[in-house]
């Protein structure tokens, strides 16, 4: 079974404010090469088995996707489709509306990105969140790493805080996103210390070099295990990810580099994300 535990729902049209079409602009990023996200995104997850579906919440940097609307997205197919919550914790109903998608728009889990949202992986209001989602449960997948946006503390995004949050909330199962990018070091580092902490593949086989170097520090720390398979559509999509992960040693030619072995690629590739996150598969969810 295959499980793309990152992948994006949004229409830039209604979705994206002002900060954050400045940020794509300066990085000659036009949301019109997506194509319509929605459609895409029903047909290009079809190379997993199971797909999270998440919008994003932060007002500090213009993203404002409801999850009413990727709730509505995931309803049609919600056999192989399931909902994350994004959470922005700078907004004041943050808890009402985490308690809104978990009880009536079917969350499993939650998304947060504290870099977007300019707000430390710690804060009093991000442990509010932790407590509910260890309540129920809920895992939550951080944005880790840097990113295009600009205005807010890139700090934030470091990986060594989440493992202070890992310390303080030991039952609750995070996943870091992106391995933490540029600071997979930093990741493997944690992820290696705590039992329900995981990180994600997502974003990072289009930089050859740097994707081979934190596959190798993965395999040689033995934390391969840790690590989940995740696309970041529609910045990518599922297909050229698996492709991109198994492809990650042509680089190496004749250089007599050492490979990444194809059992660590497959096993992150196959890797039972559902489990390992105690969700149950969106097809078996009524029962
Ligand atoms: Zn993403």
């Amino acid at each position: 079974m295959i499980v793309d535990v990152h992948t994006h729902f949004f229409r830039p049209e209604s979705d994206f404010g002002p900060a954050l079409r400045a940020d794509l602009a300066r990085c000659g990023v036009d949301p019109a090469a997506w194509g319509h996200v929605g459609e895409r995104h029903l047909v290009t997850t079809r190379d997993a088995d199971v797909a999270v579906v998440f919008g994003l919440q932060a007002q500090a940097t213009g993203w404002n996707i409801p999850n009413d609307a990727v709730a509505a997205h995931v309803a049609k197919a919600p056999e192989r489709l399931l909902f994350f919550a994004a959470i922005d914790p700078a907004q004041p109903e943050f808890m009402a509306e985490l308690e809104r998608c978990h009880r009536d728009l079917g969350a499993v889990g939650v998304k947060l990105a504290p870099l977007y949202q300019n707000i430390h992986p710690r804060d009093p209001r991000c442990c509010e969140i932790y407590r509910y989602c260890v309540r129920h449960g809920l895992p939550v997948l951080f944005h880790a790493g840097t990113s295009f946006v600009g205005g807010t503390m890139l700090d934030y995004s470091r990986p060594v805080h989440f493992d202070a949050v890992a310390v303080e909330f030991p039952e609750l199962r995070m996943v870091l996103a992106h391995l933490g990018h540029p600071w997979e070091g930093e990741t493997i580092a944690v992820i290696r210390r705590h039992p329900h902490v995981f990180a994600d593949l997502s974003a990072l086989y289009y930089r050859p070099w740097q994707f081979y170097n934190s596959m190798r520090l993965l395999v040689e720390y033995h934390t391969e295990h840790k690590v989940l398979f995740g696309s970041d559509f529609p910045f990518t999509t599922t297909g050229s990810s698996i492709d991109g992960v198994r492809g990650v040693n042509a680089i190496l030619a004749q250089s007599g580099l050492p490979p990444i072995p194809t059992e660590a690629l497959e096993g992150i590739i196959q890797r039972d994300a559902l489990a390992l996150l105690g969700l149950k598969h969106p097809a078996n969810r009524r029962d």
